[in-house]
């Protein structure tokens, strides 16, 4: 299967100059959104990787790691902005092209030596998944690997993440 024929192009968005590449397409499409699913349960397989759970970044990380943790049999932990989550939570702060912002877990969700695979649906600088991956560092866990749905590779975003595995289903 063809995903990027189901990956939609939006320039100007959210600003101008920016080609957003839109996954809402490859979501709603029945054999796109399986077959995304199972490719990455596979390439998690193949790969060795043990995770005890699916560290899932807001939002489309929640998409795309609730169904793998489902299909591979573990659970899943959501990794959200600031001020969303109920209970007690670690924090980290990372840079923004413009001021800074925060990503936050639930300080019961996970422990020292837990392990994890970090799921985003687009690696593009870097900055996000590197934030997750200093906080649940922080914590103690065991970083398995990362795994997206796309990589913009010029932005070489991969040069700033912890060497472990980086899955991805496709690039630009
Ligand atoms: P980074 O921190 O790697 O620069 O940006 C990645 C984050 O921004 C991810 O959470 C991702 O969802 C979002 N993002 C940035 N650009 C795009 C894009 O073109 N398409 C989608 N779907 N998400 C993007």
């Amino acid at each position: 299967m063809n995903l990027k024929s189901l990956i939609r192009d939006i320039p100007d968005f959210p600003k101008p100059g920016i080609l957003f590449r839109d996954i809402t397409t490859l979501l709603r499409d029945p054999e796109g959104l399986r077959y995304t699913v199972d490719l990455f349960v596979q390439k998690i397989k193949d790969a060795g990787l043990t995770a005890e759970y699916i560290v899932g970044i807001e939002s489309r990380g929640f998409i795309v790691g609730a169904p793998l943790a489902y299909q591979l049999g573990i659970g899943f932990i959501p990794v959200r902005k600031r001020g969303k989550l109920p209970a007690a939570v670690h924090s980290i702060e990372y840079a923004l092209e413009y001021g800074t912002d925060c990503l936050e877990v639930h300080q019961d969700a996970l422990h020292a030596g837990s392990r994890v695979l970090i799921i985003d649906d687009l690696l593009a600088t870097g900055g996000t998944a590197s934030a997750t991956a200093k906080l649940v560092q922080k914590i103690g866990c065991k970083l398995e690997g990362f795994g997206f749905i796309i990589e913009l590779h010029d932005l070489q975003g991969r040069k700033h993440l912890p060497d472990v595995p980086i899955l991805t289903l496709v690039e630009y």
